[in-house]
């Protein structure tokens, strides 16, 4: 039976209309289902986090290798739907909860090397994006169908507009690997934003920012209109020491401070 087959099959036998407030646009080119999977490099006895399986398109196709999947889903009718769909699978651990409070589906803190994987609900991209980098073990890899402009952001150059604190922290832990569009026929039903696939590996050396620091840079982004020597003067003086040592200009918008320049920051806090 085709993806799109069964995933309207499933729709229909167990009553689930999708929630457009869950962002629940399933997969349903087989296609794209193995190229995010092949992405990852998804190999028997890896451990891989998911988040918001859904119908389970993706799921299926990692638990066949032979990994150990931790999944997190809100849905209730999506998690019920899983448990009984898996219900042989010793290697899946479903949680229902909200990723953005359980960003790595509940994984046991010992275990420090896995993937992860997701064709995420775009409503939660930033916020569960931000949660997955506080937590103590990053993944080797992250793996995604998210909001083309989501996407970009997260990979944004210091360019006007575009560069925002998740793109600094994103880009001090990870190197792009590739990004790819998919096709709204890609999907069931079709979102209407457009989307994209983006791989990432994790650097060799993460920079890892103080949440001082963090909230500092969070704090400035809000200002992004303003040149830096105003926001500094209304700030603390670790600011202002930041920008003499480094030669950052007054007159500079935050968008125009380089990754590297925001990491130097770091130190004065
Ligand atoms: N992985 C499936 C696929 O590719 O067909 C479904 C992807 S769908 C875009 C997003 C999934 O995330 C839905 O199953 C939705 O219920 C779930 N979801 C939405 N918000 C969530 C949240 N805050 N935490 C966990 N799962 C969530």
């Amino acid at each position: 039976m085709s993806l799109l087959k069964q995933t309207l099959f499933d729709l229909e036998n167990f009553g689930i209309f999708p929630a457009k407030r869950l962002g629940q646009n399933f997969l349903i080119d087989i296609n794209i289902v193995n190229k995010i999977v092949a992405l990852a490099d998804v190999k028997t006895g890896d451990v891989v986090v998911e988040i918001g399986p859904g119908l389970g398109a993706v799921s299926e196709k990692i638990l066949n290798i032979g990994a150990k999947l931790f999944a997190v889903e809100l849905d209730w009718r999506l998690f019920n739907f899983l448990k009984s769909k898996f219900a042989s699978c010793s290697n899946l651990c479903l949680t229902h909860a909200d990723a953005v409070d359980f960003p790595v589906a509940g994984l046991p803190q010992n275990i420090i090397e896995f993937k992860v994987i997701s064709n995420l609900p775009y409503s939660i991209s930033s916020t569960w994006m931000d949660a997955l980098l506080e937590y103590p073990n990053l993944p080797q890899s992250i793996s995604l169908i998210t909001q083309a402009e989501t996407a970009q952001r997260f990979f944004a150059s210091t360019r006007p507009s575009e560069i925002c604190p998740i793109s600094i922290f994103i880009q001090s832990a990870y190197d792009k690997v590739c990004m790819y569009k998919v096709a709204a026929s890609s999907f069931y039903p079709e979102p209407t934003v457009s989307s994209t696939m983006v791989s990432m590996v994790k650097k060799q050396s993460v920079f890892l920012f103080k949440p001082r620091t963090k909230q500092i840079i969070r704090r400035i982004f809000t200002k992004r209109r303003k040149q830096m020597g105003r926001i500094c003067r209304d700030e603390c003086v670790e600011l202002q020491n930041w920008l003499s040592e480094y030669k950052i200009f007054p007159n500079q918008r935050p968008e125009e401070i380089s990754i590297r320049q925001w990491q130097q920051l770091n130190e004065f806090f």
